[in-house]
């Protein structure tokens, strides 16, 4: 008996995962003999559509077939674990994108690759024992098959509830999560098959589907809305044992069982997901994570704990409480010339990279690394992995489809560009990541424009650590086309980049963003010293405040003070990071900018006079801009 039967019935094309004794779960041939068959009906004008439903009553599909993976991966084979997750994930995009309906009946479990064969289909049907789950994290994977997109969309923070407690949904649940689409009882099933498959139509979906049992998790939003928000794993974590409900406590139970490092990536990349539509990005996200799984991450344990020796006590490779931010960005990290592809790629890049200083060095290889053609150049003679150095900025920019600049400041850059753009062709793009001044983006936006270059303002935030990870954020100013063409480029040194208007805008987004950092940064740090004084331990106070009004991310994610918070420059004795001195420049760059504009910014003037101050005339040049704290210890109120 074959594991999928395959065959074309009235006016559908049916698929029937047969492997029902095992709950239908996925093997590699089940994968390619899914994409073969869509692959031929996509134009084949006698399938109107397509059925894709299961034998048996327990399951649809109860995930990947995971024991062929695990014995793989264990004799250190993971060239056949890569190589299934990258065909299955072509499927699942397939499947998502198809150009003709997909119908499936999801009928008792689906889970892990379940859902990524039903629930990226066009008509989703569940009925009264669907139990719809993305159980990865249990077993040290994350939420894949495009199921990390699935979960970024869904309601409020259901995402990150359903991912890191890998709960179940009922009927209900799926369909208001975003997993399923219609309700019908399973007993209608077979009439309702029949007659889509005879007429080739989705009416009788309409008229058979009924309204849904209510949600069990309906009536817990809220809570779930409070406890599993916040900027890491931690936060959630933190969330969860400061509320005492029972609803709080049956999470954290789940959540103790699960992967740590699994868990913390699924935080990230459903944060991430939360603003992307396309399932080939989440897929590619997915895969950088599951692509080191076996390496790097809790896999193996996680099946040898579950279902080899079912001791059901993995060894996680991490505590609950620390998993550091760069063991999160190294799974997340862009595989180069491994990345996923949904196609051939012929869309190598000729890049000009200008200053190849501590940002643009690792930009640069970044993008070497994923296949782009990147030459060089900066004035000190730097040179970055990967990248070919050439002897002048014109000779990087004159072939290039994209001149990249990285620059100390707007005056360096005006001179860069009044230099390469005349040598740049038509239609390519000039792309300053830089932080610079909002007049000085504007003047070089205003000169690639006389010379019909496309040109882009993304200065970034990350610092060092994310520009080296691929984790940084760009905020970009200029034409939609021009930002279209730099998109690849951004995930490529990314983790979010964010199309806020025309030239200068991303500039514009960058000194608002920075003029918050540093009155948030003071305010923490003098609050710290405040508590000090009134005799209140910091790590009360950091336990009150990162829960409480007062959060930031200068609290939560970058900490001022030694042995608080997550791992921050204070517990490395203030070595930047993000150096105090370059606040200052950012500082000054909002408040010309407010000056320019007439805005008034109090608080960004106190600010920078109190950076100034720091940089120039204490000893705060060379140190991270968390330093402030210290500073606020030795002085006293006059
Ligand atoms: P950096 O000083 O390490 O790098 C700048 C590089 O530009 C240097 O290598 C320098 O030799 C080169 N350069 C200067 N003039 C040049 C010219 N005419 N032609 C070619 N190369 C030239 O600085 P960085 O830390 O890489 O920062 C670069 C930009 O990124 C700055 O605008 C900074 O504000 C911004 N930024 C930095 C951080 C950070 O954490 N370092 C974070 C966000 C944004």
């Amino acid at each position: 008996m074959s594991d999928i039967q395959i065959r074309v019935n009235g006016k559908a094309g049916q698929i029937t995962l047969n492997r029902p004794d095992a709950l239908n779960a996925l093997t590699y041939d089940m994968v390619r003999a899914i994409d073969q068959a869509l692959c031929d009906w996509a134009h084949d004008p006698d399938v109107a559509l397509v059925v894709i439903d299961a034998q048996g009553s327990k399951a649809f599909c109860a995930g990947g077939d995971i024991a062929q993976l695990y014995d793989t991966g264990r004799a250190g084979d993971y060239t056949f674990g890569q190589g299934f997750w990258r065909d299955e994930y072509r499927l699942n995009a397939r499947l998502a994108g198809y150009g003709k309906p997909i119908v499936t009946f999801l009928q008792g479990f689906t889970m892990g690759g379940g859902v990524g064969v039903g629930c990226h289909a066009s008509h989703r049907i569940v009925a009264e024992g669907s139990r719809i789950a993305m159980p990865e994290c249990g077993i040290g994977l994350v939420p894949d098959v495009g199921g990390s997109l699935l979960l970024a969309h869904a309601p409020g923070r259901l995402g990150e509830y359903f991912g890191l407690t890998t709960a179940r949904m009922g009927p209900g649940d799926a369909i208001l999560a975003g997993f399923a689409d219609h309700f019908v009882p399973e007993a209608a099933w077979n009439d309702l098959k029949k007659s889509i498959c005879e007429t080739g139509q989705l009416a009788p979906v309409k008229s058979a589907r009924q309204n849904p049992p209510a949600s069990s998790v309906a009536k817990h939003m809220e809570k779930i809305d409070t406890c599993f928000c916040g900027e890491s794993l931690d936060d959630i974590v933190r969330n969860l044992q400061n509320d005492q409900s029972d609803f709080a406590n049956t999470a954290l139970k789940a959540i103790g069982r699960n992967s740590p490092l699994a868990m913390a990536v699924t935080v990230e990349m459903i944060h991430r997901l939360r603003s992307v539509k396309d399932i080939e990005r989440a897929l590619e996200l997915e895969y950088r994570f599951t692509y080191r799984a076996m390496e790097h991450g809790d896999f193996l344990e996680g099946i040898r704990a579950a279902i080899i020796d079912k001791d059901r006590a993995p060894k996680w490779k991490h505590a609950l409480d620390k998993v550091p931010a760069v063991d999160v960005s190294f799974m997340l990290r862009p595989l180069g010339k491994d990345k996923l592809t949904f196609e051939e790629d012929n869309t190598a890049m000729k890049i000009g990279f200008i200053g190849l200083g501590n940002m643009g060095g690792p930009m640069a290889t970044n993008l070497a690394a994923a296949g782009h053609s990147v030459l060089g150049f900066d004035v000190a003679g730097t040179t970055a992995n990967g990248v070919q150095n050439v002897a002048s900025a014109q000779e990087a920019a004159k072939d290039a489809d994209v001149v990249i600049t990285m620059l100390p400041n707007g005056g360096i850059l005006r001179r860069v560009a009044d230099e390469v753009v005349p040598a740049m062709r038509q239609g390519a793009v000039f792309l300053d990541c830089s932080t610079v001044d909002v007049e000085s983006a504007r003047a070089v936006a205003e000169l690639c424009t006389t010379t019909g270059v496309s040109s882009l303002d993304a200065p970034v935030s990350g610092g060092i650590g994310g520009a080296s990870a691929g984790t940084l954020t760009f905020m970009v100013g200029g034409t939609e086309d021009g930002y279209a063409k730099a998109l690849p480029l951004f995930e490529i040194m990314g983790q979010k980049s964010v199309h806020c208007g025309a030239s200068g805008n991303g500039q514009a987004a960058k000194i608002c963003n920075n003029m918050i950092l540093g009155a948030t940064m003071i305010a923490t740090c003098e609050s710290f010293a405040l508590a000090d004084k009134l005799g209140l331990d910091r790590q009360k106070m950091f336990d009150v405040v990162s829960t409480s009004s007062g959060y930031s991310w200068s609290m939560n994610a970058y900490c001022p003070a030694p042995g608080v918070g997550p791992e921050s420059p204070a517990d490395n004795d203030y070595k930047p990071g993000f150096a105090a001195e370059l606040m200052l420049k950012d500082l000054r760059l909002s408040q010309e900018a407010a000056v320019a504009v007439k805005a008034d910014t109090p608080m960004g003037a106190m600010a920078q006079a109190l950076y100034a101050q720091f940089v120039e005339d204490e000893d705060g040049l060379g140190q991270d801009f968390s330093a402030m704290l210290v500073k606020f210890e030795k002085s006293e109120r006059p």
